[in-house]
């Protein structure tokens, strides 16, 4: 399953910011300070400096706070215009300036827009807190809130109206003087380790890179990927070759390395990579991050994080979470064990001599791979040459399911040169969103792969969307295409499923459009979208190979079909186990003392049955960056929640004639298009016809007892 984080979309949610010091530098000149004249209201890049994004913050934190008071001290009686439609209009230059800011921090970051982030976080905490936790304001919300059924509001209205009354009391609203003060200065400490993590994270990463002076070490890797070694260590000044690390605990690179030292190296550079003992070391503030957490909870009146941070998703609790996960692991591990007897095997007739080991799991597991499909990973890569799946692929897949197309535009600034644009239209001909692509990985890239709003689709705002798909595919040598693995072919449609979400929605708030939506309902549609690029139809429009266009042979196909299912037991196994870690560190009481990782998690995953020697979870909880860094915490099991959900609506499809213009509208307008306007499971429920099930991602996943038995 493909690597994806989705940097959820700021506004509101983000923006922020009280005691401001003087924004003096910021005026007219500041590209932030009047809404984009580009097409789109796209961000002008090429008019930003890297010094235009601080003083644009704080100004339109100043900004939304004097609005804020302006709606909390309105002498009029609160009414839905004055006070919750009035909030959705606030803060508009602070979310033009954070919506630009957190994509290149993210996606082109360098050493000033860290530590504009470093200085800007807690302050953006504290200003989200000022909104949140202002009493005059909250009592104009609940006075509406308590007056909701006489108010006669349009169904879209009344859940604005829930929303906003949510949040407040979420935020703490309802406390004491005493415990909002302790509550700030909890998120304002959290922001700031949030931010500490982050950094540390990047810099280990960095550092983790494995690096060899002798060719010999990299035993194994095709030419490309020995070329692209030599060009990382260009890129980095060093004599040699360097593998990059990514963000996972497992490495691409460790299924072709034949030199046993050189995977085990590698292995334990990404697993040790933030517990070295030195500044990068990431144990301490994770530890003080679950205690704060929990401290936090405690105030707001929840027994735990993950209580408080469950209430208004779809699972509802910690325990629903738990409990659908314990379905789900006891099969998947039971699959894993049946695969490392298939690779022990393997070990044994080549007379290895030594017991499976997590650095072997994915050179072995390629031979199993190859002996029971033939199917080699470099034998699929021509066909799926970067541009032709998107375009062939992808692109394709969208127009034929909802009627859209595409066309390139090359006169719109980017932060990268590599990077590309396009307008997307309606099957009408009218104009519907902007699309960009930013696909090679960089050393100053966030690891992963995300969808994020530069532009926020809302009626109110007369706004359309403009949205990014960012990903880490290698970038070949200057003069060769750059050839995806079926991971990241996968990667690409599922960035795009969140990118449909976000251009397709229809909605009058802001707040509710698009993918602002329960974290255990968000990562459905993407989920769902990446079956498209299995579907026959579709993979045989894209699957071309790249130098003579012939289609990818029947044979090959059939393979790669059979092995579908392959390694689905190593691979729910690894993402459950990161789903529990990350539960059960938000479980933990504000009374437990401080835990010490290693330990805690070792203690979790031997209690869970999923501390297996040969499957490492898919992250260690030092480097865990969903948890700690983007917004995941307690919600990682939303990934396999949201599964359920796709495959679940999979198998609608498969049922009622599978991809059509009829089933794709009816799904745009029931759900994609309807942003966070409904309650997520009522919307889910009327548009399936019934609750979602667990069958079809059991069959889908290739976890059926029968299926784990042969
Ligand atoms: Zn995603």
């Amino acid at each position: 399953m493909p690597k994806h984080i989705l940097a959820v979309t700021l506004l509101f949610a983000l923006m922020t910011t009280p005691a401001i010091t003087a924004a003096a530098d910021f005026g007219p000149s500041n590209p932030f300070y009047a809404p984009s004249k580009l097409p789109y209201q796209s961000i002008p890049f090429d008019k930003i400096k890297d010094t235009d994004y601080q003083p644009a913050i704080e100004a339109g934190m100043a900004e939304q706070l004097k609005e804020v008071q302006a709606i909390a001290n309105n002498p009029a009686p609160p009414t839905f215009d004055n006070t919750l439609v009035a909030l959705e209009e606030s803060g508009q230059l602070l979310t033009r300036a954070a919506s630009a800011f957190f994509a290149v921090a993210g996606a082109n970051t360098n050493p000033t827009l860290l530590k504009i982030r470093s200085e800007v976080a807690p302050k953006l905490a504290a200003h989200r807190d000022a909104v949140f936790l202002d009493p005059k304001l909250f009592q104009r919300v609940n006075a509406l809130y308590q007056q909701r059924d006489s108010l006669k509001l349009d169904p879209e209205s009344q859940r604005l109206l829930k929303y906003y009354y949510d949040e407040f009391v979420h935020a703490g609203a309802n406390l004491s003087e005493a415990d909002k003060t302790q509550l700030k200065k909890l998120n304002e400490e959290l922001a700031g380790l949030s931010d500490t993590f982050e950094s540390k994270l990047l810099a280990a990463t960095k550092d983790g890179a494995f690096e060899a002076k002798d060719k010999a070490a990299l035993a194994g890797l095709s030419d490309a990927q020995i070329t692209a070694a030599a060009e990382a260590a260009k890129g980095r000044k060093v004599e040699g070759y360097v593998v990059p690390l990514q963000n996972t605990t497992q490495q691409p690179d460790l299924s072709s390395l034949t030199n046993r030292g050189t995977r085990e190296t590698i292995f334990n550079n990404s697993w040790n990579r933030t517990e070295r003992d030195n500044a990068n070391d990431t144990r301490d503030t994770i530890a003080k991050m679950a205690q704060r957490r929990a401290q936090a909870a405690k105030l707001l009146g929840f027994p735990n994080y993950a209580a408080w941070k469950l209430e208004d998703q779809m699972a509802k609790t910690p325990e629903n979470a738990l409990e659908f996960m314990g379905k789900i692991g006891p099969a998947a591990a039971a699959r894993a064990a049946t695969e490392a007897k298939d690779i022990q095997t393997v070990i044994d007739q080549q007379k290895g001599g030594f017991q499976l080991q997590p650095w072997d799991w994915e050179i072995y597991s390629e031979q199993v791979r190859k002996a029971k499909y033939d199917l080699d990973e470099e034998q699929v890569k021509p066909y799926f040459e970067m541009n032709n799946v998107l375009e062939n692929g992808v692109f394709y897949a969208a127009n034929q399911l909802y009627g859209i197309t595409f066309k390139e535009r090359k006169d719109l600034p980017v932060y990268d040169s590599d990077m590309r644009v396009f307008e997307v239209f309606n099957a009408d001909g009218s104009s519907l969103a902007l699309f960009y692509t930013d696909y090679y990985k960089r050393d100053n890239k966030q690891g992963g792969a995300w969808m994020n709003n530069f532009v926020e689709q809302s009626k109110l705002m007369g706004t359309k969307p403009v949205v990014v798909n960012v990903a880490n595919f290698s970038k070949p040598a200057p003069g060769e295409p750059a050839l995806l693995t079926s991971d990241d072919v996968r990667t690409m449609f599922h960035e795009f499923g969140h990118g449909l979400h976000g251009m397709f929605a229809d909605t009058k708030y802001p707040s509710l459009s698009g993918t602002s939506t329960a974290r255990d309902f968000v990562e459905f549609p993407s989920q769902f979208n990446e079956y498209w690029g299995e579907y026959p139809t579709v993979f045989q429009h894209y699957a071309k190979h790249y130098k003579t266009g012939a289609p990818m042979p029947a044979e090959l196909v059939e393979k790669i079909k059979k092995s579908r299912t392959f390694n689905k037991g190593y691979d729910m196994t690894e993402l459950v186990a990161a789903a529990e870690l990350d539960m059960n560190w938000h479980v933990l009481p504000a009374t437990a003392p401080l835990q010490k990782p290693d330990e805690f998690e070792k203690s979790v995953l031997e209690k869970d049955k999923l501390w297996i020697s040969y499957v490492p979870p898919r992250y260690r909880s030092s480097y865990f960056s969903h948890i700690w860094g983007s917004g995941y915490a307690a919600g990682y099991y939303a990934y396999l929640w949201t599964q359920m959900l796709a495959d679940d609506a999979y198998q609608w499809f498969v049922d009622n004639g599978g991809l059509s213009r009829a089933n794709g509208d009816r799904f745009r307008q029931m759900v994609l298009s309807r942003g966070n306007t409904q309650d997520l499971e009522t919307l889910y429920e009327k548009w399936r016809g019934g609750k979602p099930t667990i069958d079809p991602m059991l069959k889908y996943r290739g976890l059926e007892p029968e299926t784990a038995a042969k």
